[in-house]
């Protein structure tokens, strides 16, 4: 029997490119141990396609709506080290579309590595097209960024379809972590404390909202990655506003429990500071895997700071997301090799 997050799903076009199976789901043992807790890592850096990550869920419904709607190009921006983009690279070429991508220059500083290794070497062997915008701090340009150059290619005969990065647009990306949440549950289902990350809301927005409509006890604890949390709290509420809207929803309830956190984030987006290499190498030599410098490893350090501080309990069973971004190790190897 189709489960209610399914069942609301079915209404979207959607594009295969999970293939149709969940994440890996593991127990850490030697963390759990450590930290005093009992706890998980749910493996969606581990997807398959275009070495995975959480981006794969959410492009599930905008390459089905981009299909849907006749497109042969995807537009999209993001960080100079954006896993979104390359991602989405991927998809376009699973879907048999074009793919251009905008470089953001988000992260001041940076050497030629960041520039060139990692996810933007990665994307051009996927045969994207790169494009630039010198900022990284303006959304809305940024997307007018993305019509300028959609507009080019309507002019030449071609069907762009744009993911937008500012908010108040149909949050299509959402709907993959709802069908997360649905996943997760149906692995097990007594969680207390559910830990992701949260940059443009796509993920926790989704994850919580599918977890509320399941009626999940577990607190979702929001870390953010990007802004601080108060600004986090003004963006996450206007992604709700059209997630209900999009759902035919109550806001109230799908928003119900919004935890967010942003201790973890100094220095700022994109950049190391002192918890975040801990996390990083704890994951690596405790447990042998690997987090991501951008994001993943901010939620680690987050997680850490909320068990030592008890707000994270003594033996609770605890869910932490590996949303991937692994690629972007070899665009920071020189923050890296200082560890
Ligand atoms: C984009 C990204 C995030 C943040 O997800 P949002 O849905 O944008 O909030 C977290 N982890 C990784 C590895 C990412 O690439």
């Amino acid at each position: 029997m189709p489960s209610e997050i399914a069942k609301i799903l079915s209404r979207f076009p959607r594009a295969d490119l999970m293939g149709s199976q969940p994440t890996p789901l593991e127990r850490l043992n030697r963390l759990s141990d450590q930290l005093g807790i009992d706890l998980w890592l749910k493996r969606d850096d581990l997807s398959l396609l275009g070495f995975g990550g959480n981006k794969i869920r959410q492009l599930e419904f905008y390459l089905g709506d981009a299909v849907d709607k006749g497109a042969d190009t995807i537009l999209i921006t993001g960080a100079v080290q954006s896993n979104f983009v390359r991602s989405a690279a991927a998809a376009a070429a699973r879907c048999g579309m074009h793919a251009v991508l905008q470089l953001e220059e988000r992260v001041a500083d940076m050497d030629p590595l960041y520039h060139s290794s990692g996810n933007v070497l990665l994307a051009q062997i996927l045969g994207a097209e790169h494009i630039r915008y010198p900022v990284g701090e303006d959304e809305n340009g940024a997307d007018d960024g993305l019509h300028r150059k959609a507009d080019e290619l309507i002019a030449e005969g071609r069907k762009p379809y744009v993911i937008h990065l500012g908010v108040g647009h149909p949050p299509l990306g959402s709907l993959g972590y709802m069908a997360a949440a649905d996943e997760l549950i149906a692995e097990m289902a007594d969680w207390d404390d559910v830990v992701v990350a949260t940059g443009s809301g796509s993920t926790h927005t989704g994850l919580l909202a599918g977890l509320n409509i399941l009626r999940s006890s577990a607190t979702v604890h929001g870390i953010c990655v990007r802004r601080s949390a108060d600004l986090q709290r003004e963006r996450l509420a206007v992604v709700f506003e059209h997630l209900a809207k999009l759902l035919e929803r109550d806001e109230a309830e799908i928003a119900a429990g919004n935890t967010i956190s942003d201790a973890a984030l100094t220095p700022g987006y994109g950049k190391m500071g002192e918890h975040t290499r801990e996390a990083l190498t704890m994951m690596a030599r405790v447990e042998g895997i690997f987090l991501d410098p951008v994001y993943t490893a901010k939620v680690f350090a987050g997680l850490i700071a909320k068990v030592r501080s008890g707000e994270i309990k003594p033996g609770a069973k605890v869910v932490m997301f590996h949303t991937g971004g692994t690629p972007a190790l070899f665009g920071y190897q020189s923050t890296l090799a200082a560890l």
